[in-house]
């Protein structure tokens, strides 16, 4: 008897229930019911849940996801957007360059096998739209000055502007742009200014004019994705603080033209290890190598000079060696090179700086020729037992009487094997 009573419960339930639900109506935003007597009671909004996604999409046909109202029977369905493709270069191309046009590479998706790029023939490169020019003093070419308001992630500058050449970029003129990660430039620039592209933050990728003589001061001052560049051969130049600040420069190369290095002009290049400097320099200056990642230089024979700092703090540098044509060391010049180990002097060096190898805390041994005329204040210290080897018989006059610390170990009229 009770089961029968628990069935008849059930049954009424059910009936109870489809005869609410066949009296909700609805349109799109509103359910409501309608009493015995034609009235509109409970009139509300859609309950709607959360979306779920029936069908996922492709890159070629859409999904759908829906959601329903809990309160009757309406139900939203909406497309999906596309997966997007997955783009594989089927065919490589040709960049257009400023001179010569292109091909685009073929590009097919590899999940539906369609083309999403043909091959064709790309255009060759002009100067980005919305650069700003004067005419230069002798009218006969245009100088960019800068650009108007611009996103554009690439800046090109091309080979001419209404009928003339551009022959110069103009200081300062991009200084900032911080969203350009790419600067191409044809070979009728034969000038950039100084500071032109300082603090493009974002710059990763350059490609110099042929006709350039020389690196400006403070040209990519703070380039701080700048990983690799490549100078022009005719670079005669680098001018100061022109790479300062690049902490992620990691591979540049220096033309056999290069004459002469600006000061700080590598400060802080952290990233940057190896690096070859041609023949021909003949001073290093100051600070130049300041804080740098520099772990292998060489010294050009021609280098007469090491100025003030010019490796201080380079605390990759292993080994080093002072070329007989370098007569001076100048204050500082490795101090606080922690990993230096092996230093060699020539004769020929005449002068060693206040502070030059002081807190080089790995250098064990060096060899001073008997050439050294003049050791500036503490030129060795915070070294623990450092062996000075020096070729004179005795202390020149020219020493300082604290030139070494008290603690290192000195051989003096030093005859080497
Ligand atoms: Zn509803
Ligand atoms: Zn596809």
């Amino acid at each position: 008897m009770k089961r029968f009573y628990y069935i008849f419960i059930f049954i009424m339930i059910l009936c109870l229930n489809s005869c609410t639900n066949s009296n909700i109506k609805h349109d799109d935003t509103y359910h409501w019911e309608v009493s015995e007597n034609g009235e509109i009671i409970n009139k509300e909004k859609h309950k709607l849940n959360e979306w779920t996604v029936i069908k996922e999409s492709t890159c070629i046909v859409p999904g759908t996801k829906q959601r329903k109202c809990t309160g009757c029977s309406y139900k939203e369905t909406k497309e999906l957007e596309l997966e997007e493709h997955e783009e594989v270069v089927t065919k490589k191309g040709i960049p257009a360059t400023f001179y010569e046009e292109g091909i685009y590479d073929e590009i097919k998706c590899s999940k539906c096998n369609n083309i999403v790029q043909e091959q064709g023939v790309s255009p060759k490169l002009t100067s980005s739209y919305e650069l700003v020019y004067e005419l230069n003093e002798a009218c006969d070419g245009y100088i960019v000055v800068g650009a108007y308001e611009s996103s554009s992630t690439e800046l090109l500058i091309g080979l001419e502007y209404e009928g003339l050449p551009i022959v110069e970029i103009a200081s300062n003129a991009f200084r900032y742009h911080y969203w350009i990660k790419t600067i191409k430039i044809a070979d009728n620039v034969k000038k950039i200014g100084s500071g032109a592209f300082e603090h493009c933050g974002s710059l990763e990728r350059v490609e110099l004019p042929k006709g350039l003589t020389v690196i400006e001061d403070k040209l990519f001052n703070s380039c701080e994705s700048l990983k690799e560049v490549t100078l022009p051969e005719g670079i005669t130049k680098i001018g100061e603080s022109a790479f300062l600040y690049c902490k992620n420069l990691e591979k540049l190369e220096i033309p056999n033209t290069v004459k002469e290095l600006g000061e700080f002009s590598f400060l802080n290049t952290r990233k940057l290890e190896k690096l070859t400097l041609p023949e021909g320099i003949s001073v290093i200056p100051k600070a130049c190598f300041d804080g740098s990642g520099i772990k292998q230089i060489n010294i050009p024979s021609t280098v007469k000079k090491i100025e003030g700092g010019a490796f201080i703090g380079c605390s990759n540098l292993e080994s080093i060696e002072i070329p007989a044509n370098c007569e001076i060391l100048e204050n500082y010049a490795f101090n606080s090179c922690k990993n230096l180990k092996q230093v060699i002097l020539h004769e020929g060096l005449q002068s060693i700086g206040q502070l030059c190898f002081s807190a080089c805390t790995s250098l064990s041994e060096i060899v001073i020729p008997s050439s050294v005329t003049t050791i500036g204040p503490t030129a060795f210290k915070n070294i623990e037992n450092l062996v000075i080897n020096c070729k004179v018989e005795s202390k020149p006059d020219g020493w300082d009487n604290e030139w070494a610390d008290v603690n290192c170990i000195v051989n003096w009229n030093y005859k080497e094997e």
